[in-house]
């Protein structure tokens, strides 16, 4: 199967990018190196085309699919920050909305017959009532991030009610992992990992007590693996149906680094959600996955790649 990831040379991309790989895929990347990097795909880059291409230029995102005639396209490629939505909500839907459309239209054009989409469970719920939250709860976002991410979904069952291709909708948790950028509040683990290492203080926003799904991005990258085949069509949380608060995590990542240091303290920002726990019934029941790494556990591979970026960057 010829598989096509745009935002491929990202965090969460650059993983799905080897697991497909190393599955016997034949893999490309889509992705304007934004935040993405090539370092993200060391050793694979011999095998991975990578496209230079930003997908608000529709023309050029039409090019990519007619050179490389993708069976199945994966979207990851977005604005990642929540903040940076509300600071400028316009620039985040011309890559999230308009960009998506620019994805999804040539996929149309070029004979894609499945698509994935990266949408996001931390958001696009809001502060749902019903906790953990099933994929049957109604979107509420509280972020323009989050509206970019619903409408993002809609044109996508719009798409494939229309176009007869196949789509898999993935609601992400908070995903963490190695190869994460400090960017982004989705990248909490990395920003309290790089600050600590530091020997610096984080700062940790409302009171912490605020709890979140965290999903290690290995079983992120086997969620995608099952969901990324033409035919398989529906929507599903992806995350560890356990929720976490702030102040645990940054315990837990203080431990673990074996550093004491208080955090800094500053005010809720209007689009902070409470409670962010998804419910994983559904993604067991129909594709056979749960998640197999809790978050002591995953924290011992994220935190060793902070420390070595972190020594790296001393030595350079
Ligand atoms: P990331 O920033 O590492 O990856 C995004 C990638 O998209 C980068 O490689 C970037 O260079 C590329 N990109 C950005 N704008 C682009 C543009 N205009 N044209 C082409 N490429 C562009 O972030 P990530 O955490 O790996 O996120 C991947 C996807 O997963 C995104 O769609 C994000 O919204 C979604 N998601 C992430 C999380 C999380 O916890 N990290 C949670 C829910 C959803």
């Amino acid at each position: 199967m010829r598989i096509l990831i745009t935002g491929g040379a990202g965090f969460i991309g650059s993983h799905l990018v080897e697991h497909h790989v190393r599955a016997g895929h034949q893999v490309a990347v889509l992705d304007d190196l934004s935040s993405g990097t090539r370092a993200n795909l060391t050793g694979l880059l011999d095998r991975v085309p990578l496209f230079q291409v930003d997908i608000r230029d529709g023309d050029a995102v039409r090019a990519t699919l007619a050179a490389y005639r993708p069976h199945v396209v994966s979207h990851h490629a977005a604005q990642v920050s929540v903040r940076a939505s509300a600071d400028d909500p316009v620039r985040d839907a011309e890559t999230n909305v308009l960009g998506t459309l620019h994805v999804l239209g040539a996929c149309v054009a070029h004979g894609v017959r499945h698509l994935v989409l990266a949408s996001s469970g931390g958001t696009v719920y809001g502060d749902s009532p019903q906790v953990p939250t099933p994929e049957e709860v109604p979107p509420a976002p509280l972020s323009p991030y989050g509206i970019g991410k619903e409408a993002g979904e809609r044109y996508v069952r719009c798409f494939e009610a229309s176009h007869g291709l196949t789509a898999a909708i993935l609601r992400y948790g908070n995903v963490y992992g190695p190869r994460q950028q400090p960017h982004g509040e989705a990248g909490v683990v990395a920003i309290f990992a790089r600050k600590l290492l530091a020997g610096e203080a984080p700062t940790i926003q409302w009171d912490g007590e605020q709890r979140k799904d965290f999903i290690h991005v290995e079983d992120v990258a086997r969620a995608h693996l099952l969901a990324a085949r033409p035919g398989v069509s529906g929507t599903w949380n992806v995350a560890s149906g356990v929720g976490t608060s702030v102040n645990a995590l940054y315990q837990a990542i203080a431990g673990q680094l074996g550093v004491t240091i208080r955090p800094g303290r500053a005010p809720r920002r209007p689009t902070d959600v409470r409670t962010s726990v998804l419910a994983v019934t559904r993604l067991r029941e129909d594709l056979g996955w749960t998640p197999q790494i809790p978050l002591e556990l995953g924290l011992i591979d994220t935190l060793a790649w902070c420390r070595a970026t972190h020594e790296a960057s001393l030595a350079a």
